[in-house]
Order: C-alpha cells, then structure tokens, then sequence
C-alpha cells in the first residue's frame, strides 16, 4: 500500500499539469472502486470542473474542484498519470478512471487489482472525512507532546498506534518498522510505557524518515510507481523493512521477524530496541 512518502510523490508529479485545467469527458471502466458516489454523480461532478489544488492527506491524494473534492486512495496497485500522448493497449486495459483535460492531456486512475476507493466529497463530507484522521506527521501541529499523548493512552503495541489513521495520518507498516527501529523502541512495547524521551525521538525519527523517503520517490517494493511512472529509490535505504533474518546494520545481530504483533510483518532488532 502506497504510504505517505509514496503518495506525496505522486501528488508532486501530477500537481503541475493538473492545476487550473478544466475536465472534460470523464469515463470510468469499473464501479467497484466508488465509495458513497455513483458513476453518474461521479461524472456530474467532475465534468466542467476546474482542478483547484492537488494535495495529499494521510494516505490518499485529493483534487479541489472547487465545489467538491475528488479522493483517491490507491490500493496495492493504484496510481495516478497524466497522460501527454494517447495510452497504450496496456495502459487502456487498467485505466479505471479516465478523465480529458482541457490541453488536451488525460488524467488517468490506473489500478490492476482495483483495490483502491475513489470518493466524491461535498464540504461537508470533507470535514468529516478528514476530521476522522488524525494530525500529518510533517505539520507544525505534530509535536512530540501530540504523538506522546496518542501514545500514552493506549494499552496497544506503539507499532499499532503509530499506524492507525485516526492517530497518525499517512503512516504504514513499512516506516513504523524503520521509524521504531531508528528510535530505538521495541514495536510490541505497549504504546503507553513509552517515555517523554521515547516520544521526542520516536516524533523526529518519523518525521527525518518520511522526508528523507519524500527525498527518494518514495518506496518501490512491488508495485508502486510514482506520477511519471518510474520507481522510487527508498527500498536501498531501508534497514529493517523485507530484511528478517539479515544482520542489523549498526550492531549485525539477527534482524527477528514476526507476524504476531499485528497481521503484518514487523522487523527489528531485539538488541537495539528496547
Ligand atoms: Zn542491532
């Protein structure tokens, strides 16, 4: 699942050919990926529509059209391109949604496994939709004091705490793992036995991670690829994340790996976090 660092770059490629154009025809191969819109006021919405902003919250990448904002939240295998010259057949077979700009380009949703969700949100559908996450990791408004009392009430594993939306926006499993290990913190430690320090270090290891990754294009594992289609560089810098059973880095003790603290894999070091 695209993270933050991952959507951020898409959001940054397609940001320059998509702000101030008008959409034109709109065409939508599948109804599957709509969330609370149908396809028709799906396109009602977006045909006519002048693109505000584009920006990303938490996980997904939003389009301001003024009245509305379109969202979208790429799954496993979700992107979004701006097409300069018609798709191939390929590109054609998984474009979910496509939608004519005014120059002449094309926006494109492409999604293999169609995954992701596209929602259509009214004003007020946006308060409640991003009142519902939680502060962005790289905002002034984060501070260790915000991350310290997420953390403090909360009898879970910091690795869930720190990767549930409602208390941190934009962060998944692969920079929790790196996140907690360049803190120094055990993921299974119960969130609320971390101490003002643990917070202070976890809070500028989350946010020095994320943005040396923003740095890189992001993290290509399998599937992503950033908005002019090209992988991202983050996966040679990782020191925990896909590396169980490898040395540590900073100390060459076995790296454990282990599915038990929540569905996914963590990885540490059970010498270099505590
Ligand atoms: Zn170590």
């Amino acid at each position: 699942m695209p993270e933050l660092p991952e959507v951020e770059t898409i959001v940054r490629d397609i940001r320059p050919a998509l702000v101030g154009r008008r959409i034109g025809r709109v065409a939508l191969s599948h109804d599957d990926i709509l969330r609370g819109v149908t396809r028709r006021r799906l396109y009602s919405g977006l045909r006519g529509a002048t693109v505000q902003s584009v920006f990303r919250r938490a996980k997904h990448a939003v389009l301001d059209l003024g009245a509305r904002r379109l969202i979208v939240q790429p799954g496993m295998t979700g992107s979004l391109v701006v097409y300069h010259r018609p798709l191939t057949p390929d590109e054609a077979r998984y474009a979910v949604l496509r939608a004519e700009l005014d120059d002449g380009r094309e926006l494109v949703y492409r999604d293999i496994r169609r995954i992701g969700k596209l929602l259509l949100l009214d004003a007020a559908g946006w308060r409640r939709y991003t009142e519902a996450i939680g502060p962005e990791p790289l905002a002034p408004d984060f501070t260790p004091d915000r991350l310290g009392t997420s953390l403090g009430r909360s009898r879970q594993a910091v690795k869930k705490v720190i990767m549930d939306q409602r208390h941190l926006a934009g962060v998944g499993n692969i920079y929790a793992n790196e996140a907690l290990f360049a803190a120094g913190i055990d993921p299974s430690k119960p969130a609320r036995r971390l101490t003002p320090d643990d917070h202070r270090r976890l809070h500028s290891e989350i946010r020095r991670i994320l943005e040396a990754a923003i740095a890189s294009n992001g993290t290509t594992v399998r599937d992503y690829r950033t908005g002019t289609g090209e992988s991202g560089h983050f996966q040679l810098e990782l020191l925990v994340y896909g590396r169980e059973g490898e040395p540590c880095r900073r100390c060459g003790t076995r790296l454990t790996g282990t599915h038990l603290i929540d569905a996914r894999i963590s990885v540490f070091c059970h010498r270099c976090q505590s």
